[in-house]
């Protein structure tokens, strides 16, 4: 099918937007919309008009584009919704619904839903959910050792997030080495400023370290990850934190901020090679972390034949690649130092070819994985 797709991603403060042609696998045009609520933008329905005047700037007017759809990242889809659905006033209801379960995201993914349908009436909008992937978890992974009782009645299971991206990147992955993904057992790490890692097993997974939350696994920009339970009562009880401090201590000065105070890290090895100590911590309990889930996932898997670093840490940033499987010949997993520093952008190898794990960089592209969904969807 010719045609477009919009992509939106509408975060509490930022509206990510994009417009692209599937079948050409072309992006026509994108960009962000930032600090909605805090001046010049004031809420979502603004947000949305700014995207299409930077649209309309960058010679790309709307009502030129084609579009065949416009496709929505849902961050939770709860228990029953995963598929990618067009959205009706009913799932509209049933996303509001499972707001509890995505305090932080499904909100702002609803106030762009919303506008955007006043905006494009015309067209079909297509909810794709972060959940997705791993909806069919094996239940080990999928359940919580908590009672059991409690766990159905409030829906408390791991869903996993940044599914979208871990279904492409590791198809992409099995692309690169030629292999079909049934073939393969794969380690995929997404580290952007959320953070997350995936064990699959012939394309599908069977663990990831995101839970009922974003909130679980590993250390990422300003969430914690994984941490005692006792350590939210213990606050609550002892330090007299309420539970909205506590949620937003966890999510928002939590991880590579709440130890080195940057989230960036160009920013945070910068502040290492001045001889910050708290930088240093802070990366190393990153590292700790990763490395950890990587041995987890091997054990789980038995061997990986491919690991993939993926977004905006672990396309860029050597130095984390390298650490986090430093020393790890005796697993079969050996980089490339000249390899895993080039500056390349595209897709690439960067183990040595003596590795008996391919180690590869691969550029996530969750807009294209969503596009894909909704021409799908519209089509069938
Ligand atoms: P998001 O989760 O917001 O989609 P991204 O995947 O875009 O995040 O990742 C953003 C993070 O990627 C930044 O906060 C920064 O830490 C990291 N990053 C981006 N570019 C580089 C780079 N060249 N070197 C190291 N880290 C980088």
């Amino acid at each position: 099918m010719a045609g477009s797709v919009l992509v939106l991603n509408s975060g509490s403060s930022s509206l990510k937007f994009a417009v692209i042609e599937p079948d050409s696998e072309t992006m026509v045009v994108d960009g962000i919309v930032e600090r909605i609520g805090e001046g010049q933008v004031r809420d979502h329905a603004e947000a949305l008009q700014s995207a299409f005047d930077q649209m309309a700037d960058a010679g790309k007017r709307l009502d030129e584009l084609d579009l065949v759809a416009v496709g929505h990242r849902v961050v939770h889809g709860g228990p029953d919704i995963y598929e990618p659905t067009l959205i009706d006033d009913a799932l509209v209801a049933r996303i509001d619904e499972l707001s509890p379960l995505a305090p932080l995201h499904n909100p702002p993914a609803l106030l762009g839903i919303q506008e955007a349908r006043k905006a494009l009436p015309d067209l079909p909008h297509v909810a794709v959910f972060d959940t997705a992937f791993f909806h069919d978890l094996p239940a080990a992974a999928a359940t919580y050792a908590i009672d059991r009782d409690i766990a159905e009645r409030w829906h408390i299971r791991r869903y996993g997030f940044h599914g979208t991206s871990h279904e492409y990147v590791s198809q992409q992955a099995a692309a690169f080495v030629g292999a079909p993904v049934e073939s393969l057992r794969q380690i995929v790490l997404h580290l952007g400023n959320g953070a997350s890692a995936s064990a699959i097993d012939g394309g599908r997974p069977v663990d990831t370290s995101m839970g009922l939350t974003p909130m679980e696994g590993l250390v990422m920009g300003t969430r914690s990850g994984d941490i005692d339970p006792g350590i939210p009562f213990y606050l609550w009880r002892t330090a007299k934190m309420g539970v909205e401090d506590i949620e937003e201590m966890l999510n928002r000065s939590s991880g590579v901020r709440g130890l080195g105070g940057e989230v960036d890290f160009r920013v945070l090895h910068q502040c290492i090679d001045d001889g910050d100590a708290s930088a240093r911590l802070a990366y190393d309990v990153y590292i700790h972390r990763l490395r950890k889930y990587i041995g987890a996932y091997l054990a789980l898997l038995g061997t990986a034949d491919v690991i993939t670093f993926t977004a905006g840490v672990g396309e860029n940033d050597a130095a984390v690649r390298g650490d986090a499987l430093r020393g790890m010949a005796p697993l079969g997993i050996e980089l490339d130092e000249e390899r895993n520093s080039s500056p390349e952008k595209k897709a690439r190898r960067i183990s040595a070819d003596s590795s008996r794990t391919t180690v590869l960089v691969v550029p996530t592209d969750e807009e294209l994985a969503i596009a894909r969904a909704c021409t799908h969807l519209v089509e069938h």
